[in-house]
């Protein structure tokens, strides 16, 4: 089969709405954080179903401003997963914090419970500070245990929600809970670049029901800067302003916030056509005893950003795919085996899970726009290789 172009493991999709939401947006008195980055915020925090959102410069700024909102201090202990995006480790590392792993589990490849609460359990409370759960590939963790040992602990939670806008998984109570909605973790965060579910180009939010948290980030987003009278300690006139905290100019700007609204009117469709991709798969290599395919509970609603697959040989299969103008991604190297967390002591054997999970985990075409076509071909190439 010919194929027109390289097949990607994820791609944006821009339509002449977009372009039209953009354009319009360029000839507005606005290009930097203006009313889009507000109307952004709102519309967000309502499809994720939280009270604030507040919309950053990227996903990795979003991350460290959590870290700086929650008082992250030199040597504050912190647990994080291994198999993630080495950012959601970093922004601990930002505020000279302890980064601290913590094995996945086998099936969900997410912060395995069993093994966090063991680690608790070793050391005095007070020991560690905070979690930063991982809703990795787009499975929604289930907070609602996390957050119980959390408050057990006197932890603090940031959900990486990157992966994860539009999933949810049932709570003990049979209530849906949408990663993201401020119900058990402190404060999420999410990403808006391209290959995430809404593009902006760069791009991130931060989502929470803490009012105390939401006015900091405000803060924190422009420089430490505020004109509320009430935080300042002098008012010279309508000119003033103090900077009462030492922030960063993190804002995102009102044409990314134009892009972000008009793709978040298509999160819906978009979200079905990522299910559709994953069941075609799913139905496509269920014969395959070669190939271990993504765990669903009938608890979780997948966000299904990534579709991962194990398989033995991956790397020829890498290859193979290569080659055919596929080009499958690795989600992801584990972080404490990066050179500059292994200078911190982290080394291979520490995480058994994750390790033997790098090995063989290779992630396929998922995206929205991916025709019947490009997918079948995609099958075709890997029952072929499997041959
Ligand atoms: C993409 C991503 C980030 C960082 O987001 P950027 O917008 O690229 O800075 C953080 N964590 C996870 C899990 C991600 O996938």
């Amino acid at each position: 089969m010919m194929i027109k172009k390289k097949i990607p493991y994820g791609r944006q999709h821009i339509t002449d709405e977009d372009i039209l939401a953009v354009t319009e947006t360029l000839q507005s008195d606005y290009l930097t954080q203006g009313p889009k980055v507000l109307e952004f915020e709102k519309a967000f925090a309502e499809y994720i179903g939280c009270k604030y959102a507040v919309a950053l410069a990227n996903g990795t700024a979003a991350l460290h401003l959590c870290a700086i909102a929650l008082n992250v201090k030199k040597g504050d202990r912190v647990i994080v997963p291994p198999i993630t995006f080495a950012a959601s480790a970093n922004c601990i590392r930002y505020c000279d914090g302890e980064v601290i792993f913590s094995d996945i589990d086998p099936d969900s490849y997410t912060l395995d419970y069993d093994k966090v609460k063991a680690l608790l359990e070793k050391h005095p409370k007070g020991y560690f500070k905070g979690m930063v759960p991982v809703d990795f590939a787009g499975y929604a963790v289930d907070l609602e245990k996390f957050k119980k040992l959390a408050d057990e602990y006197g932890m603090w939670i940031i959900e990486d929600a990157c992966h994860a806008p539009g999933g949810y998984f049932t709570d003990s109570k049979g209530v849906k809970q949408n990663c993201g909605n401020g119900n058990f973790a402190d404060l999420a965060i999410f990403s808006f670049h391209p290959v995430k579910h809404i593009a902006c180009g760069e791009g991130g939010m931060i989502t929470t029901n803490n009012k105390a948290l939401y006015d900091r980030l405000m803060i924190l987003r422009t420089h430490g800067i505020t004109k509320d009278p009430g935080l300042m300690k002098e008012n010279h006139g309508g000119w003033y302003m103090e900077m009462i905290e030492l922030g960063y100019n993190y804002r995102l700007t009102d044409m990314q916030a134009a892009l972000g609204i008009s793709q978040l009117k298509r999160a819906d469709p978009g979200m079905k056509r990522r299910h559709e991709i994953v069941d075609k798969y799913n139905l496509a290599f269920k014969d395959q005893p070669k190939i271990k395919m993504p765990h669903v509970p009938a608890s979780v609603f997948h966000g299904h950003h990534l579709y991962v697959i194990q398989v033995e040989n991956r790397k020829a299969l890498y290859d193979h795919l290569l080659t055919r103008d596929i080009i499958p991604q690795i989600h992801y190297i584990p972080t404490h085996l990066m050179p500059y967390y292994k200078s911190f002591g982290w080394k291979e054997g520490d995480f058994p899970v994750a390790e033997a999970y790098y090995q063989k985990c290779l992630s396929l075409p998922l995206f929205p726009s991916l025709t019947d076509e490009e997918q079948n071909y995609v099958i075709e190439t890997i029952l072929d290789f499997l041959k």
